[in-house]
């Protein structure tokens, strides 16, 4: 229950009138149900999958939907990416976030059955028969619908959190963006609806995740943190833009005991920074991580990509040179605090992503990549209080071809599903090609 869109499915699908709702979650290949409900009982199934990784879990579930002949509706962000693939498979492909027109969705269940689903012609729901939307009108999408946790649990990755859509899409345009690009416009919800949440939930609940594309961007964050801080709570937060950081927000946060702030620089060569949409001055980059050192954090991660279209040995080195700049100027913000935070860095290939305007670039290749994370390794050697962290490329490659290639890689996919194989035996399925 730690995925958001799974929490607001629930909570959509559970408000209808006469429905008994049930959750199913699948552990390694076994289905469990917390509400004790037969799988040979479901009238329909409403599916949801945001992490391509999942891919072989997503097979498994459409395998026992298909024996036991069940209706399915599948939505996130893989049904986005392969919407003809899993067209296939599952009945409906619902390309919306949960609003106006997944209600209709459930008012022509409700009305007429599980049946008759196919025959909706609504805009996001794409069809088989026509490789499309049927309806190719600009979904009008509404935000009156707040997703947060209606189910808290000790058991999940996060546990006794609340989490929370602050925000949906991005306001910067990233040029290799999947949220920005999915979640167009830019939209954030009032504060007070989600104050109301937050002030209501109980002491079991320990933290509240704030859930945003660039949680700093919006407008209400001070004041947002200052009322959870006063509600005893612990946030959690994905990365932050830089520019949006100042000494209110870190003493907020520090308030707040957070030890870590994330930021994702990506790249340090300005060509690069052009091409990928995200230009920052590395004065202002090197004077952040300056103040949060000074405030007494205990970490500082960074997210940066290699492998980027265009790409030179130079441009890792100007990284690499980036990296050390960053370190001493943690040093002297420890100076200050007396604390001299971790660097952590999270260096990843670029993986293309469709619907980004850098989806028609290559992944880069595998050798290559493996050279320029041992550039990286040697050039940062002895660079001091410094963790470096890698997704390796042949995994990178993978998820590659299931965002962009997933048909041509399908027979392998079901294959593995069927024989129980790891997703790491199908990278060795695809290294020729
Ligand atoms: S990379 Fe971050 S800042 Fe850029 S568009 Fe995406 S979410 Fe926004």
């Amino acid at each position: 229950m730690s995925s958001l869109a799974l929490q607001a499915l629930y909570d959509k699908v559970n408000s209808c009138q006469n429905i008994q709702t049930g959750r199913f979650f699948i552990n390694d290949d076994n289905f469990f149900c917390p509400e004790n409900i037969h799988i040979s009982n479901i009238d329909i199934a409403f599916v949801t999958s945001s992490y391509e990784m999942d891919i072989l879990n997503l097979l498994k579930i459409k395998h026992k939907l298909q024996e036991y002949k069940i209706p399915s509706v599948l939505g996130g962000i893989n049904a986005h990416l392969n919407p003809s693939f899993f067209a296939k498979n599952f009945d409906i492909i619902f390309l919306g976030r949960l609003d106006k027109r997944f209600d209709l969705i459930m008012q022509h269940f409700l009305k007429y059955g599980p049946q008759r689903l196919t025959e909706l012609k609504l805009p996001g729901i794409f069809h088989y028969s026509l490789g499309r939307c049927s309806n190719k009108e600009s979904p009008a999408k509404d935000y009156s619908y707040l997703p947060s946790t209606v189910i808290t649990s000790s058991a999940t990755v996060f546990p006794n959190t609340f989490l929370t859509e602050i925000a949906a899409g991005c306001r910067h345009k990233c040029r290799f963006c999947l949220l920005s690009s999915l979640n167009k416009p830019y939209k954030y919800y009032p504060s007070s609806p989600l104050l109301a949440k937050i002030k209501k939930l109980p002491l079991s609940v320990k933290k509240v995740g704030l859930v945003a594309a660039s949680v700093n961007d919006y407008p209400h964050i001070e004041n947002l943190i200052k009322a959870i801080n006063r509600f005893g709570k612990k946030i959690t937060t994905a990365s932050l833009r830089m520019e949006n950081i100042t000494p209110d927000l870190l003493t907020l946060l520090k308030a707040n005991e957070q030890k870590t702030i994330t930021l994702a620089p990506e790249t340090a060569a300005v060509h690069l920074q052009k091409k990928i949409g995200k230009i920052y001055r590395e004065k202002k980059l090197l004077q952040t991580a300056e103040l949060i050192a000074s405030y007494g954090f205990a970490r500082l991660k960074l997210y940066y990509l290699i492998g980027l279209p265009a790409e030179s040995d130079n441009d890792i080195i100007l990284m690499t040179e980036q990296i050390k700049k960053i370190k001493n100027a943690l040093n002297k913000g420890a100076a200050r605090s007396g604390i001299n935070p971790l660097l952590e860095l999270s260096i990843n290939p670029f993986i293309p992503k469709p619907f980004t305007k850098l989806g028609a670039e290559n992944y880069e290749n595998v050798k290559t990549l493996k050279q320029k994370i041992k550039l990286v390794k040697k050039k940062t050697a002895g660079a001091g209080n410094i963790k470096l962290h890698f997704l390796s490329p042949r995994a990178g490659k993978l998820q590659y071809f299931i965002s962009n290639k997933l048909n041509t890689i399908a027979d392998i996919l079901e294959h593995a599903a069927v024989h129980k194989y790891k997703l790491m035996d199908i990278e060795k399925k695809i290294r020729n090609f």
